[in-house]
């Protein structure tokens, strides 16, 4: 008998929820693991106060020696809650964050000892960051990297860790990690988006890119997962046949949460809860055991640390329920994937939605302005915004027909598109008054009404306007959502600035007033963009046909579609908005190629090692089985024994031809692997993966998954999917 595959059924069927208690009222515990606004008054002097909130707003440097005073409060506060160490908290390119734990306890000779924390630790640190993908960056300039503090991202306490937000660049200022550019691209959107918008309300001052995430996730016993060495080592099965039920019933999505899963998903609530992470949503997902997790939008880029820690936080809560969280796109062959929409929109200072149409004609003006140079925004440069969702796991659900293909497309609903149909119309040059009052009375007065009862949603598009945002749904579920904010806001900055140029041109050498400039610049954004706007169903051949008609890009792959990341017009867009010079870009290409390699280089050693150890083997022990049985019936009926072995006989060799399938299959891409290592360029070789090495692993699972249900269930040693997905 197998015995770790019975081993962890046996132990996953004798689990019992996990008892959580569940405080009163959530708002009792919101935050109080938060150095925030509130705690901060208590904990520090006024000026030190008025120093933090004056860098969060503005950005404005702190003192070093106010930092002293600040420092100095945030110990007394994560003493007072019985912290004993301090982390920089930061996110490098490995996708994952990275902390290393200092304790606040320093001796001060003669036996004695006191707790510090001071100005300078808060501020900048210096870790061994040797170990962490740089592209060549470091090696090209300086062999350190350093943290410095984010104070816009409030410092939290987890265990008895103070964590403190930071930045990760190199000693030349080269980012070494996922926050700053997104910081800059933040700061580059909020001024191109402030300009524009003053054109509406002269009051604004300030904008900032909102973001509400929707994390998905499996749920699956760690017993389960322990079998698995597939699932162990690279977080999905590289092999497993199909249960006869899957997803099929669609008995799983909203439906009543298993019990183990809802006490887990308490637990986590609450933990959010303490950290300041606004989570407001739970439910089941499409697949057996997958689920999603949805908080209430923050700002940009304390959302997307509020992503990066609840994805570890839900790691370690999992521990506590014995449940592994599996965040990769695609744990699953043939059951649904997982996704992470960025649901994404820009906000005034004076607390306005900017892609929120409001209740008179001038504000739907600056709706539609926003919403119209979002659209031009993606179509200009869709190709970078597919790059910034690649991965070689999301490369399994983009275009796997329960996601949204690798075509980057808009939808905007029938109702908006009719109102864009409108403003085409528009006449050239100044607006006769006649006209002007007909479109406010009649197209741009009626968003608020038509938007109300415009409830075709459309699941299949991987770009839509939902009411007052967008949704970006082609964002992987293990990615951090920097990446894909980045670009984002990076090139809808860059389009606003543009349309401020145009607006002011046509006002100052056209003596046109602000609104017909307004309607005329868009008019042409309307026309220049069509293309990339698409309302029918993303999943269908049709589409891809009429997308390469249209001359969208339709990359499929990783390595091609990481190409755009290098292209002239990304250099050009990320230099001129200061997001990123050209050493970032081609370092975070490097490290993405690389990291693309190797994780199909590791997934091809643990199918080959799988495919020879586990299955070759199993295999040969139930084909002697019949071999025995086989030789009984002869021994029984002499050379009658064919007409009672037939059956046997046709296994036993169904068995050896899927064998030396695997093996030699197994062979071929060892020496694939071996050409595509000796390669020295990082795209060459990540080409290679891709074309020579990963086309092998469908082939190598068709046998084996072949033998799977040839062979007796009792010595099969890998848990199956009707275990992983339906034990509980
Ligand atoms: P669903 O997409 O499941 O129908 P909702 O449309 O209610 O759900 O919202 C999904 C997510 O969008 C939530 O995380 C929500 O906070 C977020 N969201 C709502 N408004 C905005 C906004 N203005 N900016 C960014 N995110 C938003
Ligand atoms: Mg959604």
């Amino acid at each position: 008998m197998s015995t770790l595959r019975f081993q962890a059924i046996k132990e996953t069927l004798n689990r019992k929820a996990v008892k959580v208690d569940e405080p009163s009222r959530r708002s009792d515990i919101f935050g109080t693991n938060v150095f925030n606004e509130t705690v901060m008054r208590q904990f520090l002097t006024k000026e030190a106060y008025n120093n933090v909130i004056e860098a969060m707003k503005t950005g404005k440097k702190i003192e070093r020696s106010v930092a002293d005073h600040i420092s100095t409060g945030m110990k007394e506060w994560a003493i007072s809650k019985g912290v004993t160490h301090y982390t920089h908290w930061f996110q490098p390119l490995t996708g994952a964050t990275a902390e290393k734990h200092d304790s606040f306890f320093e001796p001060l000779g003669e036996g004695l000892a006191i707790e510090k924390f001071g100005g300078g630790q808060l501020v900048q640190q210096e870790p061994d960051a040797s170990s962490f993908p740089s592209g060549g960056i470091r090696n090209t300039f300086e062999a350190r990297g350093y943290t410095a503090w984010d104070p816009t991202s409030p410092a939290f306490i987890w265990g008895t860790t103070l964590c403190i937000p930071t930045v990760f660049v190199s000693y030349t200022g080269e980012a070494l990690d996922n926050k700053t550019p997104l910081l800059r691209a933040l700061q580059a959107v909020d001024h191109a988006a402030t300009d524009v918008a003053k054109y509406f309300d002269k009051n604004v001052k300030k904008v900032n890119a909102t973001l509400g995430w929707e994390q998905e996730y499996f749920l699956i016993d760690s017993a389960l997962v322990a079998s698995r060495p597939d699932i162990t080592l690279t977080g999905r099965t590289l092999l497993g046949h199909s249960p006869a039920k899957g997803q099929q019933l669609d008995d799983h999505y909203f439906g009543s949460i298993p019990s183990r899963a809802i006490a887990f998903m308490m637990d986590l609530e609450i933990e959010c809860m303490k950290l300041g992470i606004p989570v407001k949503t739970r439910h089941n997902e499409v697949a057996p055991n997958q689920f999603e997790l949805a908080p209430i939008f923050e700002e940009a880029n304390l959302a997307v640390d509020h992503n990066s820690l609840i994805m570890d936080v839900m790691k370690k809560v999992g521990e506590r329920h014995n449940l592994s969280v599996l965040m990769h796109e695609k744990p699953f062959a043939g059951i649904n994937g997982s996704g992470k929409h960025n649901n994404w929109s820009l906000a005034t200072d004076t607390g306005v939605n900017l892609l929120s149409p409001g209740s008179t004609p001038m504000k739907n003006l600056q709706f539609l302005t926003f919403f119209v140079n979002t659209i031009k925004a993606v179509y200009d440069h869709e190709e970078l915004l597919r790059a910034a969702i690649a991965s070689a796991s999301n490369d399994h659900r983009l275009g796997a027909n329960e996601a949204p293909p690798a075509i980057l497309s808009v939808f905007i609903g029938s109702q908006l598109t009719k109102v864009l149909d409108e403003l085409e119309k528009v006449t050239d040059g100044k607006l006769s008054p006649q006209e002007k009052t007909d479109l406010k009375l009649n197209v741009v007065g009626k968003i608020p009404e038509i938007l109300l009862d415009n409830t075709d949603r459309n699941r299949t598009s991987p770009f839509a306007f939902t009411g007052n945002k967008f949704e970006f749904r082609a964002v992987g579920s293990l990615a951090n959502c920097a990446n894909a904010m980045t670009v984002l806001n990076s090139i809808v900055a860059k389009q606003l600035k543009e349309f401020k140029v145009e607006v002011d041109k046509l006002i100052k050498n056209k003596k046109m007033k602000k609104d017909d400039a307004v309607f005329n610049v868009l008019r042409e954004y309307i026309k220049k963009s069509k293309k990339i706007r698409f309302e029918g169903n993303n999943y269908s051949d049709e589409w891809e046909k009429e997308a390469e008609k249209r001359g969208l890009s339709n990359n499929r792959t990783t390595p091609k579609a990481l190409k755009a990341q290098v292209s002239k017009s990304t250099v050009k867009l990320f230099e001129e908005l200061e997001v990123m010079n050209k050493t970032e870009i081609e370092a975070r290409h490097e490290i993405e190629l690389e990291e693309y390699a190797m994780r199909i280089q590791i997934e091809g050693r643990v199918l080959g090692d799988i495919a020879r150890n586990h299955v070759i083997p199993t295999a040969i022990k139930y084909q002697n089985i019949l071999i025995r049985n086989v030789r009984g019936l002869k021994d029984i009926y002499g050379e009658d024994f064919a007409r009672h072995s037939k059956e046997q006989l046709e296994i036993i060799e169904s068995i050896s031809a899927h064998i030396a399938t695997i093996n030699s299959k197994v062979n071929a891409m060892i020496e694939a692997r071996k050409v595509a290592n000796k390669m020295e360029d990082v795209e060459e070789r990540a080409f290679a993966y891709c074309d020579d090495v990963k086309p092998y692993f469908d082939e190598i699972r068709y046998h084996c998954d072949k033998l799977e249900i040839l062979v007796d269930d009792e010595v099969w040693p890998l848990t199956k999917y009707r275990e992983l997905l339906f034990t509980r």
